[in-house]
């Protein structure tokens, strides 16, 4: 453990001479200094300061159970202690990994009985985009390999998680995306939905997938992937129209539905899985983040009866997979994630009680003049900012916007993030009532602060 004052001190420097940091301008950074955190609790991380911050967005997306669970530690203690590392290629496995894929499947609807592990949700990314075309494959359908995904969605950083997402300035770096993927609109209303009620607009951009999948015709397309809620994109909260159409496009066409559950999965939105809040059945489910609330990198892949059927009985080998998949520790620390996630309820807390409660309390944030919107599923909530609530005009510079509330909210001790022009939040689903409202009252005058500061 770094302990000397004098290592502590340095950390700083050493951290600009030898790191370079994911999604980061790394001479901005060094010039600005990196925060340091060293430690965490319930819903508060703490800096090498020792400043105190409220951590509302649960790491990124992912710390469900909140810091400093004790009961996890242990649990992989314990598991390191019998058995570090063994794989899951040649005909093995072990007791976590076997019993952890049993208890996801518990939680996952009757038709979603297998799971495929992997360490990360980009991972997740690049296996079922395997999957989906070799369930194709050997379906006798080698031609259905094209897959439709949506612009400013987001999938991962791998090659195919980069090409899968639809951030333009990703695809920029590496001549991204691969071939085989397009995208359509996102149910982004606010901002794309001109005229249109959210109802027309939810089914106009859900019949883009309609529109899609004839131009390239059904016999080419393999899938079709969403999140359920657009979390990186800006936490864009559908039209309630969209879902259902989108799946019943999904099946008349005979395209596999992809719900990329990375951040809705493990009760996010009051449901132990996102397609569930929306009513709907997806063929492929990517995981990650809150299956293991980020304790340990692990994430996988939930494959429905229909596609595993094939994967058993007709695929003979699936050449893929990673030499951490299943890996036992990060599956014992799943294990008791999902057991303290059961125990203390907090599915049903988050649907039924803290839920709602935040969801009013974000919801008051809508009387300030310069928001736009104030949207949450459960806890995970957007918030839009604008220059002119009547119109929904954007801030000329919207990147510049988020950025300035964000670190007014950070040098305030609220951890929030901004993508362009909204806020988001997502926090721990053990937050108080009582943390909600100090959330909630220091995010408002980051909002004064954006709002004088735009005055002057
Ligand atoms: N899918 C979604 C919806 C995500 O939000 C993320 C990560 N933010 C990923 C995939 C990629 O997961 P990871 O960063 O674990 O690779």
């Amino acid at each position: 453990m770094l302990k000397t004052v004098e290592t502590m001190s340095n950390l700083g420097a050493i951290d600009a001479a030898h790191h370079l940091h994911p999604f980061s301008d790394m001479k901005k950074l060094n010039a600005a200094g990196t925060r340091i955190i060293q430690r965490a609790e319930g819903v508060h991380v703490f800096d090498s300061n020792g400043k105190k911050y409220l951590d509302a967005f649960a790491g990124l997306w992912c710390v469900n159970v909140g810091y400093g669970r004790r009961e996890i530690a242990d649990a992989v203690f314990n598991q390191i202690n019998e058995l570090p590392y063994y794989n899951t290629f040649f005909g093995t496995t072990t007791p976590p990994t076997t019993l952890l894929a049993q208890k996801i499947t518990e939680h996952a609807g009757p038709k979603m009985n297998h799971v495929f592990f992997t360490n990360s949700g980009s991972e997740a990314s690049d296996t079922w985009f395997r999957i989906a075309r070799v369930y194709w494959k050997a379906l006798g359908k080698p031609t259905k390999t094209k897959i439709i995904a949506r612009k400013n969605g987001y999938h991962g950083s791998t090659v195919a998680g980069a090409s899968l997402g639809g951030m333009k300035w990703m695809h920029e770096q590496g001549n991204l995306p691969i071939d085989g993927i397009v995208h359509i609109n996102q149910p982004y209303w606010y901002v794309e939905g001109g005229d249109l009620s959210p109802a027309e607009f939810g089914l106009k951009v859900a019949r883009e997938l309609e529109e899609k999948i004839d131009e390239l015709g059904a016999d080419n397309v393999a899938a079709f992937v969403a999140e359920p809620i657009q979390g990186a994109g800006g936490v864009i909260v559908p039209p309630e129209t969209y879902w259902p159409e989108i799946s019943r496009i999904c099946k008349e066409k005979d395209i596999l539905l992809v719900s990329d559950e990375v951040i809705c999965g493990f009760g996010r939105l009051g449901s132990w899985f996102g397609y569930q809040h929306f009513g709907v059945e997806p063929d492929l489910a990517p995981v990650a983040k809150g299956l293991s609330s980020g304790y340990l990198p692990i994430g996988g892949v939930l494959v429905s009866d229909r596609v595993a059927e094939v994967m058993v009985n007709q695929i003979g080998d699936f050449a893929h997979g990673y030499t951490y998949s299943g890996h036992p520790v990060c599956a014992a620390a799943a294990l008791e994630n999902i057991r303290i996630i059961e125990e203390e309820g907090l599915v049903e807390r988050v649907r039924d009680d803290i839920g709602p409660y935040f969801a009013e309390a974000w919801k008051s944030l809508s009387d300030h003049e310069i928001v736009g919107e104030a949207v949450s599923v459960g806890l995970m909530a957007g918030l839009q900012l604008t220059i002119d609530k009547a119109t929904r005009r954007r801030f000329a510079k919207p990147d510049d916007v988020g950025t300035l509330v964000r670190n007014h909210c950070v040098e305030n001790g609220l951890i929030m993030r901004a993508t362009g022009d909204r806020m988001l939040a997502s926090p721990p689903l053990v937050i108080s009532r009582g943390e909600v409202n100090e959330m909630i009252a220091t995010l408002r005058k980051g909002l004064d602060h954006l709002r004088d500061t735009v005055k002057e």
